[in-house]
């Protein structure tokens, strides 16, 4: 039987009650997260938000109320009505923040009952995450993914906050919308009023930003989900939320101070100190140094070690002598074994046209002299892992050898990248040995406490990525594509190139990166038609195409557009890193699966015939 709440009112939450409250007459109401029956006397410990309070139920104090305990079970929802009082010393439980007192109730409601979960909110690892998520409800009742989006709320907060301070308005722009071209599909949605026509979620407020820059507003921000069909993996979601903003006439150093600023206050928000300014390096030097344009500096780079080798030597090792040679250090790994140097092999690319080599002692044996000067100009300690990369001389992958004044060629890049890809992967593989992550998960786990403000500066490394490329060629259709998105301005002194030498031409687009991961990109934007003009002419988009997919922002750019420029950063990603979580899934409340589906919910779904007749459509594949 199921008590009726009367005018009972919490007095106290879960997790408020200590040693100096003893004495006082207290209302608590939560879930039953265990119960203990020793006869005479029932514990049960109550759970809410806040935490958790022994509430005991003595047969003599409570002649009511014990009996109904005695059928209470795990997520029931009920009230203990009671004074605090000091626990016997050996009953002190100092794991708990309320461990040193309980409630003698002297009345109890069973406000609701539960069936029998699937899994108990109690255990703190569930391994079946379909589970979790189909009974998403019991699963965020778990301590972890409450203290997940407590981080959450705290650092949109301070984000917020920051931004406020600094000026900015938030302001926000449509969901049915027309397509904001960011490289992924879109998710359309039809129109009931106009037949045939379809509205596409935004895949960014990209185009209104920039709109609302031409319109005046001068600083924009917005805490704003985006939608992007595209092929899943553990860092993306259909639906994300991202810290997107934009300012009039920004240099790029304006952009990167408000976003060290929101950063920092962020990372406060959770007890981490990040210091500032963040360093930068441009996207060609990111790729000489880590061979990857999102460096986790917790690692060192790559070294070019060309030098330690003559051109005998490189023809003898089947090297491309016209290539990058570097090396990778992973420290205090030890020396490999065979059969780990086989294990291995699958963790290179070997598609990207290089090759490479971790049997050191073997090349020692053909090359002592090289094998010395790699070991100092790598500044190896005798433990360290050292492989070479290099082109190989025998497989010639087809990419463009063009190199513009001071670039990389693209060959190039695709020896450098697979370089800094194997990093990686060796990095994940070898993180038990080298230690290098362990900091960050200390910190995100003993947040506030000193370590975490001093460590901050090791756990957490942000990079800014500078001057990528305008255009990435793609080797498919031979066509040119935007690097970030269409919007994006050149530099002022390539612009000429843009037609006569497109690989040369650097874009005023950066990233953040931290610990491995893009945090973020943005950019100076093109705020002059004749300018956009030529991009989308560049692109091979025609003048008629341009104008059919952006007239309306085409149109607007005449009116008096200020230079403008701004970035937006995955809000996702950014909790995930610190709150020490897995997947992007840890930190969102409502997530979906690899496959887009939203097992709580049971979408997508098919619908009703009639929906889709009022909507004009026929389906030609039934689900
Ligand atoms: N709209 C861009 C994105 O979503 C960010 C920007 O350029 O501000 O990546």
């Amino acid at each position: 039987m199921l008590d009726f709440l009367g005018t009972h009112q919490r007095t106290n939450t879960c997790g408020e009650l200590r040693a100096a409250d003893a004495g006082k007459t207290v209302t608590l109401m939560g879930w039953v997260n265990r119960r203990r029956d020793h006869g005479n006397l029932i514990f049960l410990d109550l759970r809410d938000r806040y935490g958790i309070t022994q509430i005991v139920l003595d047969k003599e104090i409570s002649p009511e109320g014990h009996p109904k305990a005695e059928h209470i079970r795990p997520e029931y929802v009920v009230a203990a009505v009671g004074t605090v009082r000091l626990r016997g010393a050996d009953a002190v439980n100092p794991k708990m923040t309320t461990g040193e007192i309980e409630i003698a109730a002297t009345e109890l409601l069973v406000l609701n009952d539960s069936k029998v979960p699937p899994f108990s909110p109690a255990e703190p690892a569930i391994s079946n995450e379909e589970v979790r998520l189909k009974y998403r409800y019991l699963d965020l009742r778990r301590q972890e993914m409450q203290n997940n989006l407590a981080i959450r709320h705290k650092i949109a907060l301070a984000v917020r906050e920051y931004l406020n301070s600094q000026g900015f308005y938030e302001i926000e722009t449509p969901f049915l919308t027309g397509s904001t071209p960011e490289g992924a599909r879109d998710y359309l949605v039809p129109s009931r009023v106009n037949p045939g026509t379809f509205y596409a979620l935004p895949q960014s407020p990209q185009l209104f930003k920039q709109i609302l820059m031409i319109s005046g507003l001068d600083k924009y921000f917005q805490i704003v989900r985006c939608f992007r069909d595209e092929d899943l993996r553990a860092d993306r979601q259909p639906e994300f939320t991202q810290i997107d903003l934009e300012m009039t006439f920004p240099q790029q150093d304006t952009v990167f101070a408000v976003v060290e600023g929101f950063m920092a206050a962020a990372f406060a928000a959770v007890g981490v100190a990040l210091p500032t300014p963040f360093p930068r390096v441009t996207y060609d030097e990111a790729m000489k140094q880590y061979g990857i344009d999102k460096p986790d500096l917790r690692l060192p780079g790559l070294t070019d070690v060309r030098s330690i080798f003559t051109a005998e030597q490189l023809q003898t090792l089947a090297v491309d002598p016209a290539l990058p040679v570097v090396a990778l250090r992973i420290p205090k790994v030890g020396e490999l074994s065979r059969k780990e140097r086989d294990d291995n092999r699958p963790l290179f690319e070997t598609k990207k046209g290089a090759k490479y080599i971790d049997d050191l002692k073997r090349l020692e044996k053909s090359f002592p002299e090289a094998v010395t000067n790699l070991r100092e100009l790598t500044k190896a300690e005798p433990d360290d892992l050292l492989v070479i990369v290099a082109g190989d001389a025998a497989t010639h992958i087809s990419a463009s050898d063009t190199k513009s004044a001071g670039r990389l060629s693209e060959r190039e890049i695709a020896v450098l990248s697979a370089a800094g890809n194997f990093r990686v992967e060796l990095a994940k593989k070898y993180a038990d040995r080298h230690g290098a992550f362990a900091v960050t998960d200390s910190v995100v786990q003993n947040p506030g406490t000193p370590s975490a403000l001093v460590d901050g500066a090791l756990a957490f490394r942000p990079l800014w990525v500078t001057d990528f490329p305008m255009f990435e060629h793609d080797p498919e259709t031979g066509s040119w594509q935007p690097a970030h998105h269409p919007f994006t301005s050149p530099h002022e002194e390539d612009m000429d190139r843009l037609v006569s030498d497109p690989a040369s031409v650097r874009a005023r687009y950066y990233d953040l990166a931290m610990n491995g991961l893009e945090l973020g990109s943005g950019s100076i934007r093109i705020h002059r038609q004749d300018v956009q003009q030529q991009i989308f002419r560049a692109l091979g988009m025609s003048d008629e195409e341009a104008r059919k997919r952006f007239g309306f922002f085409l149109e607007a750019l005449q009116y008096g557009t200020p230079p403008h420029g701004g970035i937006a950063l995955g809000l996702d990603r950014l909790v995930m890193i610190l709150a020490g979580a897995s997947s992007l899934r840890e930190v969102i409340a409502f997530p979906k699966t690899a496959k887009a589906i939203d097992l709580m919910v049971d979408a997508p779904s098919t619908v009703r015939d009639e929906q889709l007749k009022e909507l004009h459509i026929r389906p030609v594949v039934r689900g």
